[in-house]
């Protein structure tokens, strides 16, 4: 039996005829609110105050959070607590890391010792010359760093130390 009988009033109307297209939206062009550039906002955000660059994008979201935090409480608490958490998962890392990476460990302790030592020796300017107050005279001196390897070990400075004040106590010089 045929699906359609010559009698039935049957209409076939044409799919692929060209549907009315919707009115194009033109965006006006803008200036960026962080780099000032001209963009064309996208028609789905025509309110749109950023262009697409990932740095006016980040300045975006951090004007965003900024005004969130303000606003609300708990979206505050809530990065708060995100922060800690991070870093308390970074300390852990960190652990962790020196743990794996014995070596590492190793020499961050041996820089740490020679930071410590260099701080321990005296500057010149805090030496007590009480003692040395009557054979130091003024005059021109070599200014020598002590305690750095030969290899950093650069030419003297030419200082000239005036003696000040031969007052009973520290002397005092001016370099
Ligand atoms: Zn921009």
């Amino acid at each position: 039996m045929p699906l359609l009988a010559p009698t039935d009033n049957v209409v076939i109307s044409r799919r692929d005829r060209a549907q009315p297209t919707e009115p194009e939206i033109v965006m006006e062009n803008r200036w960026c609110s962080a780099c000032g550039c001209e963009f064309s906002p996208r028609p789905q955000a025509p309110r749109q105050a950023y262009c697409t660059k990932p740095e006016c994008r980040r300045e975006r979201r951090r004007l965003w959070q900024m005004a969130k935090r303000r606003s609300d409480p708990d979206y505050l608490a809530n990065q708060t607590q995100a922060q800690k958490a991070w870093a308390a998962r970074n300390i852990n890392y960190w652990k962790q890391y020196r743990t794996d990476h014995p070596s590492y460990a190793a020499n961050n302790r041996s820089r740490q010792r020679s930071r410590n030592n260099k701080r321990k020796q005296p500057s010149v300017a805090k030496m007590d010359l009480s003692q040395a107050s009557d054979l130091l005279e003024t005059g021109h001196y070599e200014l020598r760093r002590i305690g750095v390897s030969p290899v950093a070990n650069m030419d003297p400075w030419i200082v000239k130390i005036t003696v000040l004040s031969r007052a009973a106590g520290p002397s005092t010089i001016a370099l």
